[in-house]
């Protein structure tokens, strides 16, 4: 396919009536409607090869006000980003926690019901960081690795399990291949224990259905009821997870 042709359109000009001016990238390629992408602060429309300046423009200016929205809940999201600093706060299970760096020999990471206190020797942002990361994966292998295993233990299908990975990926919680090989991002231990326990088992039940299909759901539903509450529960806040 052609690479799609991008010109770049700016909106909110002088007089205009929008609350933040933003620019936005055309992409022309063969396909028969327009639509509208946002991330990264960026607008883009996708729109059909012969669709006239005008009727892009058109286009823009009829959905502006679901496109201001979208700006804008990105950039409250933008500053919910988790930053590891003195002071910063994490959103820690559910809660919002100070982050408090602590002078000490020993590395530790504590937690009381309004910090989360990093405890190391000469602690900087930098090795504070790589102590959250080490004690996250921690927890994931103490905690999701044999529930997992046991789960799938439970479901008769352990004999799959190639592998289970634990790594930290740009935007995924996990991963199942039809190989047997399962991966969780061990940034899911910042999350409440019913959520990391639907996470687990969203993918352990792909060893039995490698799709998501009416019969995979009822077999999570069978053992995490409920489970669009935790699903919408994350679309919400996963965002402050990422460091
Ligand atoms: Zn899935």
């Amino acid at each position: 396919m052609a690479k799609p042709k991008i010109v770049s359109l700016n909106f909110g000009n002088a007089g205009g009536s929008l609350a933040q001016p933003f620019s936005c990238e055309v992409q022309r390629s063969k396909r028969k409607t327009l639509a509208i992408y946002i991330s990264h602060r960026k607008v883009v429309v996708r729109c059909p090869l012969r669709a006239s300046g005008l009727e892009v423009r058109q286009f823009v200016n009829a959905n502006q006000q679901w496109i201001e929205k979208r700006l804008l809940e990105e950039s409250l999201r933008e500053k919910e980003l988790l930053r590891i600093e003195k002071g910063g706060k994490i959103f820690y299970r559910a809660r919002e926690l100070e982050i408090v760096f602590k002078q000490g020999r020993k590395q530790r990471i504590l937690i009381s019901p309004d910090q989360f206190i990093i405890q190391g020797h000469k602690l900087n942002a930098a090795k504070a960081r790589i102590q959250v990361e080490d004690y996250l994966i921690d927890k994931a292998s103490e905690y999701l690795l044999p529930r997992a295993r046991g789960l799938a233990r439970h479901l008769g299908v352990h004999h799959k399990i190639k592998e289970i990975k634990l790594r930290k990926t740009k935007s995924k919680w996990g991963h199942c291949t039809s190989a047997g090989i399962i991966q969780y991002n061990w940034l899911i231990m910042l999350a409440p224990y019913s959520i990391i326990d639907y996470i687990i088992t969203h993918e352990v039940c792909h060893l039995v259905h490698m799709d998501h299909s009416r019969r995979y759901w009822a077999l999570v539903e069978s053992i995490c009821p409920r489970c669009d509450q935790y699903v919408d529960w994350l679309k919400q806040h996963e965002h402050r997870f990422w460091f």
